[in-house]
């Protein structure tokens, strides 16, 4: 596991909305400042990395808040979303990446 700052709060800790105000601890990182992500992992499309999902004010669903989401390597732009992470005409995280914008690579059956 790799600890990386939070993104939804940007590493302070604090709930960036200030909700229910402005002493609330992030609910992502419960007020740690950085998140634990199991490597190997890409950056969150859905959120642009930002761990905040783009239509409320609540963490990204995609990557949970963390801004990263973890994925096999090598990977290859998602077919579906185009790398953008998101449901074409939805305002949710793309299904076949998961959000990440990106997929692992399938393996080549070189049999
Ligand atoms: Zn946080
Ligand atoms: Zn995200
Ligand atoms: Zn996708």
């Amino acid at each position: 596991m790799k600890k990386v700052k939070c993104a939804f709060c940007q590493g302070t800790g604090k709930d960036p909305f200030e909700v229910p105000s402005e002493l609330s601890t992030c609910q992502v990182c419960a007020g740690h400042k950085e998140v634990e992500v199991k490597p190997p992992y890409a950056k969150c499309a859905f959120c642009n990395g930002r761990g905040i999902n783009p239509n409320s004010r609540l963490s990204c669903s995609a990557c949970k808040g963390h801004g990263v989401i973890p994925i096999k390597r090598p990977v290859e732009t998602c077919p579906v979303c185009a790398g953008r992470g998101d449901s074409p005409g939805a305002h949710l995280p793309c299904l076949e990446c998961k959000g990440a914008g990106v997929i692992s690579k399938k393996e080549e059956n070189t049999v």
